[in-house]
């Protein structure tokens, strides 16, 4: 199996390579952020509980969200691989990642890290929220929340795979077709 780990800062680009990468390795995409926001639209007591801290720019409590991701990942009976994109964003949520996969006997292959620097996400952000809505990519200091927790939170899962020698970062400015082919070269290595 091929199993990718997606990740770098809000608004780095993971959504538009996922899609790619889906398109080219046929992999099942886990996307915690979009599967919140599908239990928010559909009114469901997770999507009430996720709102509360979405919508301050904090993360959603672990427990909650590595139990929602071990049951999408039990969905799938024979996937080719999974591409997880906004997913781990703690080093507890790293763990049981390793876990879950552990015994499905597979394991992650790869962390990809789009990288972009902080200025540039926060123009994105702003870009982003117009377009589509998402109040959480409206208000700068939400924005800024979300780099902070980021940096404090979600940075240590880069040490975890690269102690593991799996962490490949990758220029996340760009052309989006540039940045699609330096992702493929690093899968292709794998
Ligand atoms: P995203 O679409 O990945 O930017 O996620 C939007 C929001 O959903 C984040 O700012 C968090 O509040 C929440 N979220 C998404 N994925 C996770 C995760 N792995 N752990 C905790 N909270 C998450």
């Amino acid at each position: 199996m091929l199993n990718l780990v997606l990740f770098g800062p809000p608004g780095a680009g993971k959504g538009t390579q996922s899609a790619k990468l889906i398109e080219k390795y046929h992999l099942v995409h886990l996307s915690t952020g979009d599967i919140f926001r599908a239990n928010i639209k559909g009114g469901t007591e997770l999507g009430v509980l996720a709102k509360s801290f979405i919508d301050q720019g904090q993360l959603v409590p672990d427990e909650v969200t590595i139990g929602m991701l071990a049951s999408e990942v039990n969905k799938h009976a024979d996937p080719k691989g999974f591409i997880f994109d906004g997913f781990p964003r703690t080093s507890a949520q790293a763990a049981a990642l390793d876990a879950l996969l552990e015994t499905k006997n597979t394991s992650i292959t790869l962390m990809l890290a789009l990288e972009v620097e902080e200025e540039e996400l926060r123009k994105r952000l702003l870009l982003r929220g117009a377009d589509s809505g998402r109040a959480d990519d409206q208000d700068p200091a939400i924005i800024q929340k979300r780099i902070d927790v980021y940096n404090a939170e979600t940075m240590p899962v880069k040490t975890y795979y690269s102690e593991q020698n799996k962490y490949k970062g990758i220029e996340g400015i760009g052309e989006i077709e540039t940045i699609f082919n330096a992702l493929c070269t690093e899968i292709e290595k794998a």
